[in-house]
């Protein structure tokens, strides 16, 4: 398998914000992906690359060029305007979408972010392009032939929009991977999978009226869980997209046995769409005793999703999406990516 990986994630690093002076803690932290790191290397899983630069162009394939511009220099233009501030967050959001794109900086804030979580640092761009990047040479590993391969990116993407970012994500690295293996092949039909204990909203809105790609999540129920707002069953797409959107709300404490069952129906899905390739969106926050989970399923149930999902016999894209729970995080990661070497 080959392994998509770059130390430039770092520069994203949140476990140093501080907000009005006071330091301001987040679970998306840079020691994430270095914990899957090591234990890839250690379990000897495939090989390190590290990811060539295919320059904006895939990027705007899914995300406005206004948005794109915006998270690459707000950073520089709110910090020479608030000298004394390390991380830029919003402040007014445009409650329930009015559509009008205000002029200022702390308007266009609120107008991007669906939420606070998500803190822009002076390597937030820098990180989130690379973090695309390695998507992208993950689907190029698989265009030349890789049955698998795996993106290890940070900062995560699937609640990021075509001009939307929260939930700790800024570019959708899914979405991007997805548009670059139809760039490259016309008339692909790609399935995305999304197992990450929180909906896929961004993913989800990117491909609402596509298609040529079906949207499978797993997830906590919202009307419980993060996001809230999106990953209903009633969801199922729209126009030509009809029916190509699939949810999969599930309760708080849902076990393996319950997490398999859905699974099931999703992989039936996905056979009978019958696409060229999977990406599958990976957040090990399914686990139980994950930080920002609520699940309870176990390592033997996450190797068993894996298993399954192995199966399908799809070449196949792993895109990094969350997983919050340090210590178990490198046996998580191993025990998921064993099953497709
Ligand atoms: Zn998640």
């Amino acid at each position: 398998m080959k392994i998509l990986y770059t130390d430039l994630h770092k520069r994203h690093a949140t476990d140093q914000v501080l907000f009005e002076g006071h330091p301001y803690s987040v679970e998306e932290i840079p020691a994430r992906a270095e914990v899957l790191l090591d234990a890839i290397r250690e379990a000897h899983i495939g090989t390190i690359l590290t990811p060539t630069d295919h320059g904006l162009d895939p990027i705007l394939r899914v995300h406005t060029i206004d948005y794109v511009t915006f998270l690459s220099t707000v950073y520089e233009a709110y910090t020479t305007l608030y000298p004394q501030e390390t991380a830029v967050f919003p402040g007014t959001f445009a409650t329930r979408y009015t559509g009008r794109r205000p002029k200022a900086m702390l308007g266009l804030l609120g107008y991007y972010a669906f939420g606070w979580g998500s803190p822009i640092l002076e390597g937030t761009w820098e990180a989130a392009y690379w973090s695309a990047q390695c998507s992208l040479n993950a689907a190029d590993e698989v265009l030349k032939g890789e049955q698998t391969a795996y993106a290890l990116t940070r900062p995560p993407g699937h609640h990021a929009s075509i001009d939307l970012y929260g939930g700790f994500c800024y570019l959708n690295n899914a979405a991007i991977a997805t548009r670059h293996l139809q760039h490259v092949h016309k008339d692909t039909k790609v399935a995305i999978l999304d197992i990450d204990f929180h909906h896929g909203n961004g993913t989800q809105m990117i491909f609402y009226a596509d298609p040529s790609v079906l949207y499978c999540s797993l997830h906590a129920d919202p009307n419980y869980d993060y996001p809230y707002y999106w990953g209903f069953s009633d969801e199922r797409g729209m126009e030509a997209g009809e029916g190509l959107n699939c949810n999969w709300p599930l309760p708080r404490d849902t076990s393996d046995a319950e997490y398999l069952c859905a699974l099931d129906e999703a992989l039936i899905r996905i056979h009978a769409f019958d696409p060229h390739y999977l990406v599958v969106s990976l957040g090990m926050d399914i686990l139980e005793g994950d930080p920002v989970g609520g699940f309870m399923l176990s390592l033997e149930g996450l190797q068993e999703i894996a298993k399954q999902v192995a199966g399908l016999g799809l070449p196949t894209v792993l895109v990094q999406e969350g997983g919050y729970l340090l210590d178990r995080l490198d046996d998580s990661g191993v025990a998921f990516l064993q099953a497709f070497t």
